[in-house]
């Protein structure tokens, strides 16, 4: 066993556009492997990386506490137990947990995300990917708060992204005709081919409002139903101008803005809500952690049967976790983005 634990530390909250002095590189010693009973100690293997994680170095309330000065960076992970006082994660298993920015982690039985066994013969990467939170999060935002009926003209911006592809793929599987919105020719070409959207938007060349309403009347619908929305801004009010009546608009994030250093304005066109019975609400997961079996079996069968395209971009090496983080808010993820630490033992 090596004596040291290498970490990312948050050095400091950031301002604006986190950057790399943000964080501070450490090399603390190895936890102890004397556990307590529940526990294990785990060697990370793969890291994942969400756009959450930035609202998670502010000191604001929110659905998590801030990741205290000094920590090593919160992360979700899948490691391998190389300790255990926990009969249902023996050493060798592979298991996943919020282990963080560092090699080793212990991960106790009273953590607020202990430690889960991987089901036997489940690929690592997986569990953060596509059978992960952000296909959770597509599956409750979409079936719950969107309240999608077949045959509704769904709207998904960061559609080329984990979350949007899944929640875009998901509206076609229930039967709806899906515009998805994503950055750049190759994002968008993915959409079209692989995940069989009925129409893509590239923000990066195309006016997002024009094209909504030219599209709508392509398709001769009255507007869209349901707005899945993962950016705010801009695309935000884009999305609200072309909304049908009763439509329903989720709030599932606003990546755009979490790295402002002044908040935005809002949407300067709210009224449209009014006029025409538009209901626009926020949610996280983790409102739905009761019912993840249920959202799972459902994933499950439509990836093993081929209805779900997923793509994953693993990065590899520990010293290049902050660079594999600002991927994110530069769109250079190609699907959900992961970093490679190790290979099991
Ligand atoms: P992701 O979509 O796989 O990756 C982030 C993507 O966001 C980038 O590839 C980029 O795609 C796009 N992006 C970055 N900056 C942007 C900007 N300024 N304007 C427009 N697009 C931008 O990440 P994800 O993990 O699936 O998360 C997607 C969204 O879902 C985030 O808003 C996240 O906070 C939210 N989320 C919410 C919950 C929840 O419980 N509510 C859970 C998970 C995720 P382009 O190349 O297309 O720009």
């Amino acid at each position: 066993m090596t004596a040291s634990n290498a970490q990312w530390l948050l050095r400091r909250r950031p301002q604006g556009m986190v950057t790399l002095d943000d964080f501070e590189y450490k090399e603390s010693p190895m936890p102890s492997a004397d556990l307590a009973a529940g526990d294990v100690l785990v060697k990370n293997l793969y890291l994942s990386f969400d756009p959450a994680m930035r609202g998670w170095m502010d000191d604001a309330p929110s659905y998590l506490p801030p990741v205290a000065i000094g920590e090593p960076m919160r992360a979700s992970a899948v490691g391998q137990v190389i300790a255990s006082e926990n009969t249902a994660m023996p050493v060798g298993s592979l298991v996943q947990g919020m282990f963080g920015w560092q090699q080793y982690a212990v991960s106790k039985s009273s953590d607020l995300f202990p430690a889960m066994a991987l089901p036997e013969g489940t690929p690592p990467t997986m569990p953060l990917s596509i059978f992960g939170g952000t296909s959770l999060t597509a599956y409750f935002g979409l079936l719950d708060v969107g309240q999608l009926q077949a045959g509704d003209t769904v709207l998904v911006s960061g559609a080329a992204g984990a979350t949007g592809s899944a929640a875009a793929q998901m509206a076609k599987l229930k039967n709806c005709t899906v515009i998805g919105i994503a950055g750049g020719e190759e994002k968008c070409q993915w959409l079209r081919d692989e995940c069989k959207l009925d129409a893509v938007i590239d923000y990066k060349s195309e006016n997002i409002e024009q094209r909504i309403g030219e599209i709508c009347r392509q398709l001769d619908c009255e507007g869209i139903n349901v707005f899945y929305d993962n950016v705010g801004g801009d695309t935000l009010e884009a999305g609200i101008e072309h909304m049908a009546k009763k439509g329903r608009i989720v709030l599932c994030g606003q990546i755009s803005a979490y790295n402002d250093e002044q908040p935005q304005p809002g949407p300067k066109n709210l009224m449209k809500l009014v006029v025409n019975s538009i209901r626009m609400e926020g949610f996280v997961m983790i409102d739905f952690m009761d019912r993840i079996d249920e959202a799972m079996n459902d994933i499950v069968t439509w990836v093993l049967e081929g209805k779900i395209a997923y793509r994953e971009d693993i990065q590899e090496g520990f010293d290049n976790i902050p660079a594999t983080f600002f991927r994110l808010f530069a769109g250079q993820n190609t699907g959900k983005q992961l970093l490679k630490i190790a290979d099991p033992e």
